[in-house]
């Protein structure tokens, strides 16, 4: 089963001298409960892809679809609900809402869309990512590492049909990033969670299950292993 998926995926920046080209017909496919990390150098349109999929960006031409839905056909206001409902976001600079706790942070996106998280669903990620002790504090009372874990519960509480993390191990130290990208991978071993993950770290893209490779906004290499449940 597919998460989703791109066919001829194109965006180009600018136009005449300064146009560039940042995804260049792209297909690619995300199997469900697939752990795929997207590399490449930088410029090589691995943020535009993410975005795109995401729809944080839209297409210059070619299909993006998520589930069942072409995004490409959505009006602004779907598409925020699509967004809201269904994709889990993850970034290097956390995100969070500094006024705000660890659970209000969690529920945050969830009581913006105006529903309420699962409680015995709550529970099982606030567990699964060791908040429990740090449900009240700020985000500036917890360190780094910290916070993360807030930003991965945050996407993960409203059971998104894909994550998508953008560097989500670029301000962490090996320690901190080595317990977020472990629950990274087993959100989706044990939870069936699709994460999609943009990464200039190896050892980070380690703890995947696909490596997509981009070089001038093609994917160059697709090194996939479906029989790999966890590398570490
Ligand atoms: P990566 O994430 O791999 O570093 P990006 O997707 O950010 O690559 O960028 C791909 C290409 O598109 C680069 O040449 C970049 O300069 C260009 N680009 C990205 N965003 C914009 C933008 N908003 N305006 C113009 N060019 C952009
Ligand atoms: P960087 O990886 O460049 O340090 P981030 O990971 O914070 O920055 O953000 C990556 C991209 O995602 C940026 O282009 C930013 O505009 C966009 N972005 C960041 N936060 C959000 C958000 N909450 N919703 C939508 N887009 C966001």
């Amino acid at each position: 089963e597919i998460a989703a998926y791109t066919r001829d995926l194109t965006k180009v920046y600018g136009s005449g001298d300064a146009e560039v080209v940042a995804l260049d017909h792209v297909d690619v496919d995300f199997v469900k409960a697939r752990f795929t990390a997207v590399m490449g150098p930088s410029g090589s349109g691995k943020s535009t892809l993410m975005h795109c999929v995401a729809g944080l960006d839209a297409p210059t031409s070619g299909e993006v679809v998520i589930g069942d839905t072409n995004i490409a056909t959505l009006k602004d206001s779907r598409l925020t609900e699509l967004r809201r409902d269904r994709i889990g976001f993850v970034f290097q600079s956390f995100n969070l809402i500094p006024t705000l706790t660890a659970l209000e942070n969690i529920e945050l996106p969830m009581a913006i869309a105006g529903r309420k998280p699962d409680p015995e669903w709550l529970d099982h990620v606030i567990d699964i990512v060791g908040l429990r002790s740090r449900l009240k504090h700020k985000p500036s009372q917890l360190s780094g590492g910290q916070q993360q874990r807030v930003a991965c519960a945050r996407a993960l509480v409203g059971k998104p049909d894909i994550i998508f993390a953008d560097e989500p191990t670029g301000n962490l130290d090996s320690a901190a990033s080595a317990e977020i990208l472990g629950f990274l991978a087993s959100s989706v071993t044990d939870l069936g969670q699709t994460i999609v993950m943009v990464t200039h770290d190896p050892t980070a893209a380690a703890y995947a299950n696909r490596a997509l490779f981009l070089a001038d906004g093609r994917i160059v290499a697709d090194m996939d292993d479906p029989d790999r449940d966890k590398v570490l």
